[in-house]
């Protein structure tokens, strides 16, 4: 059950939290140097020891026939619930995408950068203990915005074949390439290749501590989303906030992982209380509860604060994955919260609304990514090149500027390129 703790005990859980997912980075180095050494034969043994599922190179694939006819197995009701859900993803996702920018300054030379999609991606899509079909849109649908052509799925094998709705998610993308391979022995297929898994420019989406740690070791070899780890949501809650909603919201991220974390802050002392009750009746019916109840007790936690400032605060600090504001007027707070990858206003703006049908992607940087990085969305396909044509008049008046910090970096060649345009030596920096 949620405990009540002190700011310093919260921070100190969170500092274990984090000290717990590193012990991972071991088992993740020795899944690496097995998928480097025997690629295929690598994966089939470890989806034996890690998900007891029986793999050879021929099943690996998953036959794309599977996906067009997976629309046969869902019900009309959820095959609704999907489109719509593609439709909003895109929509958003459309209207935030980013746009060339291409100005001329005052010499008339033309600057600006131009995006492209990245060529090929791979996206994980969690499946070990909850199938994610919203996770395949999440992730999948900016990529489409973003123009990416080749799109590779991979996700955990079952001892049945994938989720009905995760399979009509990929056809409703237009993916056909699904790798029923999972954990970090998956993201090590997809960033260096084996003979089965093609190797991808960039690896993106959610997943457990394994998942995640695998994503760090691979970036820089491709490109990654940022840290996508187990899920977080810090409530700030005051007296106008029904405490019954408040523990179903922080339940939603509990029963993801034991690993989630889900925090109360609060003013109102009642208030806390009341969500410990509500919590303690929820998780007796929840089916999820074993593990909801073991998250909340091991990372989560409760503090009593002074007032929706200092609770902003201590979530500033915490940078969560998700911050929800139920309080009077949370518009006003806005502008005092500095890192959360994703904020929701008032009682209504439910985080599992968020997760599924909203449009911005529930794919947010978790254990205090969100100090330096963002959800995704298109730009994580893109790749933006800048463009330099500079006119003659440009060119004589900025080179004798330039010929100054060429001769000041030692760069003779530099300072060459520039004066042989010239015709002579520079005067000095005169900017005409
Ligand atoms: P998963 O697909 O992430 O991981 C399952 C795989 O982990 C298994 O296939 C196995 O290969 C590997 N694994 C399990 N135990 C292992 C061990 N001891 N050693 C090495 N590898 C091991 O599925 P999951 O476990 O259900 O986790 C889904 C995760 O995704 C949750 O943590 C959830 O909170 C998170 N999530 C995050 C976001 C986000 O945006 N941050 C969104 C959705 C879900």
């Amino acid at each position: 059950m949620l405990p009540v703790l002190t700011e310093h005990e919260l921070f100190e859980r969170l500092r274990k939290r984090a000290q717990s997912f590193e012990k991972a980075r071991d088992a993740v180095k020795k899944i690496k140097e097995m998928v480097l050494s025997s690629g295929d034969d690598a994966l089939i043994r470890l989806t034996s020891e890690l998900d007891g599922v029986t793999l050879n190179k021929n099943t690996m694939r998953f036959p794309a026939k599977g996906i067009e006819e997976s629309e046969k197995s869902i019900s009309p009701s959820l095959k609704k619930a999907m489109d719509l859900a593609f439709e909003r993803i895109f929509d958003f996702h459309e209207r935030i995408k980013p746009q060339n920018k291409l100005f001329f300054d005052n010499y008339g030379n033309l600057m600006g950068k131009i995006y492209k999609p990245v060529e090929s991606v791979g996206v994980y899509i969690p499946g070990g203990s909850a199938a994610y079909p919203s996770s395949v849109l999440m992730n999948i649908v900016p990529a489409l915005v973003a123009g990416v052509k080749k799109i590779v799925a991979v996700t955990p094998p079952k001892a049945e074949p994938p989720h009905p709705a995760v399979l009509y998610a990929l056809k409703l993308c237009n993916v056909t390439e699904l790798y029923t391979v999972g954990g970090a022995q998956a993201i090590f297929a997809l960033a260096y290749g084996t003979e089965t898994i093609p190797r991808v420019d960039k690896i993106v989406g959610p997943g457990n501590v394994y998942v995640a740690e695998a994503k760090r070791e691979v970036s820089g070899v491709v490109g990654i989303d940022g840290f996508a780890g187990p899920s977080e949501v810090v409530v700030i809650a005051d007296s106008s906030a029904n405490p019954r909603w408040v523990a179903a919201d922080l339940l939603a991220q509990a029963e993801h992982d034991e690993n989630a974390t889900s925090i109360l802050l609060s003013c109102d002392e009642s208030l806390i209380e009341e969500v410990r009750i509500a919590l303690q009746s929820f998780l007796a019916t929840l089916e999820s509860g074993k593990t909801a109840s073991s998250s909340l007790s091991k990372w989560g936690g409760a503090i009593k604060v002074k007032d929706v400032y200092e609770a902003i605060e201590i979530s500033n600090r915490i940078a969560p994955e998700h911050l929800e504001l139920m309080v009077k007027n949370p518009r006003t707070y806005i502008g005092y919260i500095k890192n959360a990858g994703a904020v929701f206003l008032g009682p209504f703006s439910a985080e599992a609304l968020g997760d599924y049908i909203l449009g911005p992607s529930h794919v947010l940087p978790t254990s205090g990514t969100s100090r330096f990085s963002s959800g995704l969305s298109a730009e994580n396909f893109m790749k933006a090149t800048s463009l330099i044509s500079a006119t003659p008049a440009g060119f004589f008046a900025l080179s004798p500027c330039a010929g100054e910090i060429a001769k000041a970096e030692g760069l003779p060649a530099h300072y060459l390129s520039l004066k042989i345009r010239n015709g002579r030596e520079f005067a000095g920096c005169e900017p005409r």
